[in-house]
């Protein structure tokens, strides 16, 4: 079968020591530190063969992630940008939709002809925050697609445990928008643990600012307009992606590059209140947390989601004086996150969910589809794998 494989030469930074795991597994805590001059290629590969404990899906669709694109592009030394876990040679893609065509023996709750997608946070069950509930915070988390075989591929095998169905869908879209909107789940789960389980959610009624309208930032937009936010503003840098967030709902979108006295403005349109909830799906810290200390309201929550390797400074005392809540979030795991974006979905709560997905292409163009993702231009440019 084909998949997509990403290889790069292990190559410490000058100046970091890689840790005794990290040599030993080949497995970067940050990536940008340890992969030097990634390169992609679409090669042939056995297909899986099923564990007991294991569904073997066809891929239909999988996205493009901003980490995919983080292990494609290379940064002036020549070391891929992304800088979460990075286990390299690996088959990409974490974003996926398929059906079950075999089933492990010890598996339930799933048959063959289900249509499926799954969490890409392989937690294990048995570290301490596992245990207590901490899915998106185990200690020997493997990511599909990034440390550990992705859905770029064909087939793939994937524990049961981490898959759910889709099946419900069918009762309000075709067979081929649920595979795609299958694709999407992900990274609205990202959005919706970020609001409502680690930001305990907010009130309805309440002003709501989502920095970037990358494909997280857009979940955020659906899921805080399904939740009642009574005015939705989104910024971002690039016209394109300001456009799909208004027609995916935004009440007010703004080009940061272009807008003059951009505090004052939202100060306006919330009347002098500030932002109750605002969502960080940017990482551009030092562009956005100047913003959003002033910008809060009385208790208001900062959500951080956009992951980069930055520093900004904050003035502590305005934290102090307002109040405020600032909220780190990482994955979908775990907390009902996917049963109950896949109802929202169902329950035709999340509407324009369809207009996220801006480009499709086909498996065999997948470097073409790569490289339209480094223009930042798109909603999410998905693949279709079969
Ligand atoms: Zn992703
Ligand atoms: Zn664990």
């Amino acid at each position: 079968m084909k998949v997509l494989k990403a290889r790069a030469d292990w190559s410490p930074r000058k100046g970091y020591t890689p840790t005794d795991s990290e040599s030993s597994g080949r497995k970067a805590i940050s990536g940008n530190l340890l992969w030097k001059n990634p390169s992609f290629g679409i090669v042939d590969e056995p297909e899986p063969e099923v564990n007991a404990d294991e569904i073997i899906v066809k891929v239909k669709y999988c996205g493009i992630c901003g980490s995919d694109t983080h292990v494609y592009e290379s940064d002036t030394d020549g070391y891929i940008i992304f800088s979460g876990p990075a286990r390299l040679p690996c088959i990409l893609g974490h974003e996926y939709s398929g059906e079950i065509v075999e089933v492990g023996r010890d598996v339930s709750g799933f048959k063959r002809g289900d249509i499926v997608t799954g969490e890409s946070i392989f937690w294990c069950g048995r570290c301490l925050p596992c245990r207590s509930g901490m899915l998106n915070q185990c200690e020997n988390v493997e990511l599909m697609g990034l440390t550990t075989n992705g859905a770029f591929a064909e087939y793939i095998a994937v524990k049961s445990k981490y898959c759910w169905d889709l099946n419900s869908l069918e009762e309000r879209f075709s067979k081929d928008d649920v595979f795609k909107i299958g694709a999407l789940i992900e990274p609205l789960g990202c959005a919706y643990n970020g609001i409502f389980i680690s930001g305990n959610g907010f009130n309805p009624g309440a002003y709501a600012i989502v920095y970037g309208a990358g494909p997280i930032g857009l979940g955020a937009v659906l899921l805080l307009k399904a939740a009642g936010a009574a005015k939705l503003i989104v910024i971002d840098v690039i016209d394109k992606r300001l456009e799909i967030a208004k027609i995916m709902g935004a009440d007010y979108v703004f080009n940061l590059t272009k807008a003059d006295d951009i505090e004052k403005t939202l100060m306006d349109i919330t009347s002098g209140w500030g932002a109750d909830i605002q969502v960080e799906a940017a990482g551009a810290a030092n562009k956005t947390v100047p913003l959003m200390q002033n910008l809060s309201s009385k208790r208001g929550k900062i959500i951080y989601l956009g992951r980069a390797e930055a520093m900004s400074e904050m003035e502590l005392n305005k934290i102090v004086s307002g109040s405020h809540y600032i909220i780190g979030s990482r994955g979908h795991s775990g907390y009902g996150i996917f049963p109950n974006t896949i109802r929202l979905i169902q329950g035709g709560r999340l509407n324009a969910v369809s207009e996220m997905i801006t480009s499709v292409f086909p498996f065999s163009k997948i470097m073409e589809a790569f490289a339209l993702s480094t223009k930042r231009t798109d909603g999410k440019i998905l693949v279709k794998i079969n």
